[in-house]
């Protein structure tokens, strides 16, 4: 019988995420297992910064004496590795909810690529920082000591061998404030008892942390605030090895800008482009994560307002003097200055941005085929630097190759000082646009069309509206005027004005309600006919996503304009058919607007079509 003074441990089962987590951590052959120590120090030291923020405003603090720095202890005996640090610490609940359940984002991405992958992904694991789980890689048994900084907390040991339950029971009163983690090892483990080894991995990932690390008693050193060093004295290698602590991330930088600025406001700031977009493989919106220093000390991890939105991407630190050390986002003032280190940031990585465009184009092409979309979404909605970003926009257009995009500005160089306007289209590929009708009269003017082939593309062209004085104009509007249109040379079988004019009325009458308007087309070469939308504002896309989100207006009927070729053989052919079989001819005339419909991505309903098809083929 057990005594009542000793209440049983309280045992509770990891969220079924968690589990499924530890499973592959543990079972997966994962070749570095040594990264483990690196994401409890970074912990440690996390929870460090967040004691030092508290310490600025709470007055109720436990053990406030306590020094600020981090300590692991080996012992190759016992085959055992703790790590403490004197942070902000975690009472029994925080205890529950932050080991229990899922909370890192690295730890959250790698599950989602998992369910999208599949376990043949779980070699991806490489590329995630699986945080504090991942000491269950080397470990038999994890046991966290922890006290919370609030004084009225008791102290608390979380265990667990990683196989489904913790258990939290109080630990011994003498606790001090922060966290303790004891590691006892697996046996093929061992070598993370010993000094050496510890030694040589806190050197190689932990020598940004910027607390003291004792390591058996002895400084590791640490080297400081890389962001304040002069750009010469640092190798790639050092940047590199920065990127990835500062980031938690396991890829190497991109691009990187590191500069330092005096007016208007004193300002060191390292900025990294990482290789990858996640938000390009479905996981979650990026967060702002370029901290906010003042003078080395950590002011903000994840400041919101730091860099506009599309800015989003980047990663690194800002450090600024001007800075008080207790900002806060409400105060004006501070709202002020963050606003103004914005505004230098932003004008700054745009101005790093135009420089690469310049002086290494393919880097820079490859930057934008993956992250250009951030580029599109600040040209969209960023009035101020609109400008800026249009002139890093690209686009592949009928002059450019395909894979090698242009800029508007290249655009306008080969355009004559007579074309007032800049054309676009808009469709899914590159091959979709060309084989649409559309191109063709822009082609036989030597008229250049930029190729809109991403889904965010016509929003873009609505919102920018115009470059250096250009306005862009869809090719496909309804309303675009080629007015130096040189006439086809006028060829034998070609329709007179006046049977075009009969043709186009028979059609009017024969098509009725389906089309707005139709006339004799001076666009059209090789295609016998084109629809353009006769609504300038409900374009087909914008049509396709007010119908996806059950929007209103996506079921107003239709109205096109349907233009006719009046040199095809098609639209001759179908002026004769009129007298000769008249049936026959309202079937073909239907089957042309149909056709023209499929091409501008508006047909809705084919149903109907292919019946008629059918019909059309039977007679012959
Ligand atoms: P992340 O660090 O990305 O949040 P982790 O899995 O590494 O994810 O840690 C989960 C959570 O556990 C942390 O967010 C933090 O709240 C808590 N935690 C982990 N280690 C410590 C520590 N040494 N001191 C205080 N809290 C900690
Ligand atoms: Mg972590």
């Amino acid at each position: 019988m057990s005594t009542e003074t000793t209440p049983a441990p309280q045992s509770h089962e990891f969220q079924a995420e968690i589990k499924q987590l530890l499973d592959i951590v543990i079972h997966s052959l994962y070749t570095e297992k040594e990264i483990f120590v690196r994401e409890l120090v970074s912990n440690a030291s996390d929870a460090l910064e967040k004691f030092r923020h508290l310490q600025l405003t709470e007055k109720d603090i436990h053990d406030a004496e306590r020094k600020l720095e981090i300590s692991l202890t080996t012992d190759d005996k016992a085959k055992t590795l703790v790590i403490e640090d004197a942070g902000l610490g975690m009472s029994a609940a925080e205890l529950a909810k932050n080991l229990g359940t899922i909370a890192h984002s690295g730890s959250k991405a790698f599950l989602k690529s998992l369910s999208e992958g599949g376990q043949k992904n779980a070699n991806l694991i490489g590329q995630f920082g699986v945080g504090f789980y991942s000491a269950f890689m080397v470990a038999t048994k994890v046991e966290v000591f922890s006290r919370s900084w609030r004084a009225d907390e008791a102290a608390n040991v979380w265990t667990s061998d990683g196989a489904g339950r913790y258990t939290i029971e109080p630990a011994p009163a003498h606790t001090g404030r922060g966290t303790r983690i004891v590691i006892t090892l697996k046996e093929e483990c061992a070598e993370f008892s010993e000094e050496q080894r510890i030694k040589e991995i806190l050197e190689r990932y932990s020598a940004f942390v910027s607390f003291p690390i004792q390591l058996n008693g002895t400084h590791i050193n640490t080297v400081q605030a890389l962001w304040l060093r002069s750009k010469n004295e640092i190798t790639d290698e050092d940047y590199s090895a920065f990127y990835k602590f500062q980031s938690h991330a396991y890829d190497e930088p991109r691009l990187r800008l590191h500069f330092s600025a005096d007016a208007p406001l004193q300002i060191n700031a390292l900025l990294f482009v990482p290789q990858d977009n996640s938000e390009k493989f479905g996981m979650s919106r990026l967060e702002a994560a370029v901290s906010l220093y003042c003078r080395k000390v950590l002011i903000d991890a994840k400041p919101k307002d730091l860099l506009p939105e599309w800015l989003r991407f980047l990663k690194g630190v800002v450090d600024s003097e001007d800075l008080p050390l207790n900002i806060s986002r409400e105060t004006m003032q501070d709202r002020a200055l963050i606003e103004k280190l914005n505004k230098v940031l932003t004008k700054r990585f745009l101005k790093f941005l135009t420089e690469e465009a310049k002086n290494r184009p393919e880097a820079y092409l490859e930057f934008y085929a993956t992250f250009g979309i951030f580029l599109k979404e600040g040209a969209a909605t960023d009035y101020t630097h609109k400008d800026e970003l249009v002139k890093l926009l690209r686009y592949e257009s009928s002059l450019t190759e395909a894979g090698k995009p242009t800029s508007l500005a290249d655009y306008l160089s080969r355009a004559t000082a007579e074309q007032k306007e800049i054309y676009y289209l808009v469709g899914p590929s590159r091959a979709a646009i060309e084989n649409g009708p559309y191109l063709e009269g822009f082609k036989a003017r030597n008229l250049e069309v930029l190729f809109c082939t991403e889904a965010v593309d016509e929003y873009v062209m609505n919102n920018v509206r115009e470059f250096d004085g250009k306005k862009l104009v869809a090719a496909d509007h309804a309303d675009v005027k080629l007015a130096d249109a040189p006439k086809p040379p006028a060829a034998e079988g070609d329709l007179s004005e006046d049977d075009t004019k009969s043709l186009a009325d028979w059609l009017k009458t024969t098509l009725g309600d389906r089309v707005a308007e139709v006339k004799s087309s001076d666009r059209l070469v090789d295609s016998p006919a084109l629809a353009t939308n006769a609504d300038k504002f409900l374009t087909p896309q914008m049509r396709r996503m007010m119908k996806a989100m059950n929007k209103d207006g996506a079921e107003s009927p239709l109205k096109v304009n349907f233009e006719i070729n009046p040199r095809h053989l098609v639209m001759q052919k179908l002026n004769a058919t009129r007298a000769s079989n008249p049936g026959r001819a309202v079937l073909v005339a239907e089957q042309l607007l149909d056709n023209a419909l499929i091409s501008a991505g508006l047909l809705e309903d084919p149903s109907a079509m292919v019946k008629r098809l059918n019909k059309l083929l039977e007679q012959g």
